[in-house]
């Protein structure tokens, strides 16, 4: 008796389940069809109205858009001519000359969009892969950009790294001066510089404009003998053993030695704003000479 009564349980839901499915599909159905009588009749209006305007595309299938309405039984859409007055008054106020490209520029994204019966996916569009892969994305974030007039730091390889890393940041404006600081809201009480106290503390002035980044160049000019350094950023700094007549051994001698001083200003001005010690220029030059020649012996 119990197994009986199990076995019409079962069968009952059983039934009930695959009338669900059933309703279900029919449902889903239902929407897609909805869904696709919508697009043609937003299609066809476009098209009636396309056609008062003279911008009627010959290559759209009006006619075949009609039968598929009419096929899924969606209502017909009226030509425009039949329409309210209302929406012919909207259409001849598009007399201005921009509005009607605007306007010619839809329909064509309009005509090239493809009604099919196959189910929404996802694409990823703008990749070289159809699999997600961050390599992938890097390419098309990077697509179109020019780097070509990127400057790009000459490594000087018998320095130590932090001096080479010191002078690529500093190239990029990336170290933290008193004027950087406050232009991030950092409170600094005193933002001039600590070496004439006369200008604001910036990349420019502690390293090329300031009177003691002068005396440093016209210093490293005779200690190296080669002309006057005239620079006004600084990046002519990292590129004037470019420019200096050397042989390249000698070049990259100078190019070192412009980043030690470089290194040895940031030192002083470090010493000044942290351990209260006073920046001398001649303090400074010792420092050069210093680190030159120490560097010059772990070489040897
Ligand atoms: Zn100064």
């Amino acid at each position: 008796m119990t197994k009986k009564v199990t076995q019409e349980a079962e069968l009952k839901l059983a039934t009930a389940e695959m009338d669900h499915e059933q309703a279900m599909v029919s449902f889903r159905e239902g929407i897609k069809a909805s869904a696709i009588v919508s697009l043609l009749q937003a299609r066809i209006k476009m098209a009636y109205e396309a056609k008062e305007t003279s911008l009627m595309c010959p290559a759209w299938p009006v006619d075949s858009w009609v039968a598929k309405l009419k096929e899924l039984g969606g209502k017909a859409v009226p030509l425009s001519a039949e329409a309210g007055e209302s929406s012919k008054s909207e259409e001849r106020s598009l007399v201005v000359s921009p509005e009607k490209q605007q306007l010619a520029q839809i329909y064509d994204l309009l005509s090239n969009f493809e009604i099919n019966d196959r189910g929404d996916t996802w694409e990823r569009i703008g990749a070289d892969s159809k699999e997600f892969s961050v390599g992938a994305v890097k390419r098309l974030l990077a697509k179109g950009n020019d780097h070509s007039s990127n400057f790009i730091l000459e490594w000087c390889k018998w320095l130590p790294t932090k001096c080479n890393v010191f002078a690529w940041r500093a190239e990029m404006g990336r170290i933290p001066t008193t004027l950087a600081l406050r232009n991030r809201n950092i409170y600094v009480e005193d933002v001039n510089c600590p070496f004439c106290n006369d200008r604001e503390e910036t990349i420019e002035h502690i390293f090329t404009a300031c009177r003691t980044a002068t005396i440093i160049w016209n210093f490293v000019s005779n200690w190296c003998r080669v002309p006057n350094c005239f620079v006004f950023s600084f990046r002519d700094l990292m590129e004037i053993h470019n420019h200096s007549g050397l042989n390249e051994r000698e070049k990259t001698i100078l190019n070192g030695i412009i980043i030690i001083c470089c290194w040895s200003i940031w030192k002083a001005r470090n010493e000044f704003r942290f351990a209260n010690k006073p920046a001398r220029v001649e303090n400074i030059i010792s420092e050069i000479k210093t680190g030159f020649y120490g560097l010059e012996v772990e070489q040897s």
